[in-house]
């Protein structure tokens, strides 16, 4: 073994007998003579059996081969990857929050109940709707919760038709995936070459049998959708409600409401442009909004502010069920509360602006050497049609990789669909002129350099602790035990 621990598994590092820490007999009888031996595994689970030390070396080391948005700028289209503030985690850490049962009656928890009072109603006030529950646990699942809830308002009205979800096709993967969870029949719709919606083709898929049309506004491209007056008002003439997907909200803070522009329920992620943490597969949170008129179809439990003050969880048979066991990702919500209350309503006005300000300035700083298919002004974020010059052969695919030895994390690549070297960058309101002049400045060297050196480009990345993935080998034969990678050792 060489001395790079990330290059083993912590497998490798297990020895009989080794053991982390001991306890002093607790004096209880042995709890496994209670259990019937039928029960009981015939062999040893074949965990590994390492010290203490060896195994805090080993994850902090695996840890250190991460990049996160704490560690280098994060330019990933669609997902706002912006600066978690450390204040948030400490507010969240508080044992008040983290020590909470969920299933504390509400009268021992009137304060838990007050501030997921205060942010389901900011986030009312940010959407523009009347209520939201803050209980789906992700951005997909907030739009399951939506189209149920659309499915429940119809249904309410005795309307079982309605089967069909129109949706863009340059709309995010999770909506037709939602709408499928759903037992929702998908419906796309074109795009025109500006990116924006066709209203022409929309207006024909319009009928009694649609439920619901869902968009993005602006839209994966960061365009923002011109004729959604118009597009609102022929989705509510067909009798079916619009959905809007407020994952990436981040341009719309202090500049729109999607309830002021007719969309009758949102969801918002607040992973994304309320700074709580993403990935690693940990918590998120998908809060669903409603319009006037809607508020009783409703996820239950509710968190309802009675005339005296008080707050209760109620449960209504009106509602459209359950998506979650109790009041969703609490913890995440107390951070989201902190990002908005640090903020003020002052500088949540300036997300928005700050946010599609740096999109611009970078694709202003670029255009010349990276292919602009939309030429439009965005808002949070843009897509690049890989690198005008098509001639050395480098592809977004190589762009991207070849930015992680410089340090910065790829952007989203081949998605949207509509492009075929699609490059999508989001630079969120969060970073510095300096992170964002130094991005520019990478971005042209890595465009120089595909002119002159295409092979460096090509075989990138040079400096990461792994290279090249086979990404073909690893969907088509995937080794997912300790035995299989055994196999991939030299
Ligand atoms: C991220 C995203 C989603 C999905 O959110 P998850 O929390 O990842 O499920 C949906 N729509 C858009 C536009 C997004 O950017």
């Amino acid at each position: 073994m060489n001395n790079r621990l990330y290059d083993h598994l912590i497998f490798e590092f297990s020895r009989p007998g080794r053991c982390g820490y001991s306890l002093p007999d607790n004096g209880c009888p042995d709890a496994i003579s209670s259990i019937p031996a039928n029960l009981l595994r015939d062999k040893e689970i074949g965990l590994p059996q390492a010290d203490e030390l060896t195994v805090v070396r080993h994850y902090t080391n695996m840890s250190t081969n991460n990049f996160g948005v704490d560690t280098g700028f994060y330019p990933l289209g669609s997902c706002t990857m912006k600066y978690n503030p450390k204040i948030n985690d400490e507010m969240a850490a508080d044992p008040v929050i983290g020590a909470l049962h969920p299933d504390t009656p509400a009268r021992y928890c009137q304060g838990a109940l007050a501030m997921y009072h205060t942010l389901a109603t900011a986030l009312a006030e940010i959407g523009g709707m009347a209520e939201f529950t803050l209980n789906p646990y992700a951005g997909a699942h907030g739009e399951l919760t939506g189209l149920m809830l659309c499915r429940a308002y119809h249904a309410s009205r005795g309307d079982d038709k309605r089967t069909k979800v129109i949706i863009p096709d340059s709309a995010h993967g999770t909506n037709p995936a939602s709408a499928a969870v759903a037992g929702l029949q998908v419906v796309p719709v074109k795009s025109l070459p500006d990116g924006t919606v066709d209203v022409d083709a929309l207006v024909p898929l319009l009928d009694d049998t649609v439920a619901a049309m869902m968009m993005t506004n602006p839209n994966t491209l960061g365009i923002f959708e011109r004729q959604i007056p118009r597009i609102a008002q022929l989705v509510h003439d067909a009798g079916a409600l619009l959905y809007y997907d407020g994952a990436n909200l981040n341009p719309m803070l202090g500049v729109a409401r999607p309830g002021d522009m007719g969309f009758d329920v949102m969801h918002i992620n607040l992973h994304k442009t309320f700074s709580t943490p993403h990935g690693g597969g940990g918590p998120g949170a998908g809060p669903v909004g409603v319009r006037d008129g809607l508020q009783h179809l409703l996820p239950n439990p509710r968190v309802v502010k009675n005339d005296d003050g008080t707050y209760s969880v109620v449960s209504s048979p009106d509602a459209m069920g359950r998506i979650s066991s109790t009041l969703g990702n609490f913890a995440v919500q107390m951070r989201a509360l902190s990002y908005i209350l640090s903020l003020g309503s002052d500088g949540l006005m300036e997300v928005g602006g700050l946010a599609t300000l740096n999109a611009n300035y970078i694709k202003e700083s670029l255009r010349d050497v990276y292919e602009l298919p939309v030429d439009t002004v965005c808002k949070h974020e843009f897509v690049f049609d890989g690198l005008k010059d098509k001639s050395t052969g480098v592809t977004t695919l190589h762009v991207a990789k070849r930015l992680l030895d410089y340090g910065f994390h790829a952007p989203t690549i081949y998605f949207p669909l509509l492009f075929h070297e699609s490059l999508m960058i989001e630079p969120t309101e969060t970073e510095s002129l300096d992170t964002i002049d130094s991005f520019i400045r990478v971005m042209r060297d890595i465009a120089q350099e595909a002119a002159t050196d295409p092979d460096k480009v090509k075989t990138a990345p040079h400096t990461t602790p792994v290279r090249h993935p086979d990404d073909t080998e690893a969907a088509l034969h995937p080794r997912l035990t300790y035995d299989e990678l055994l196999h991939l050792k030299p």
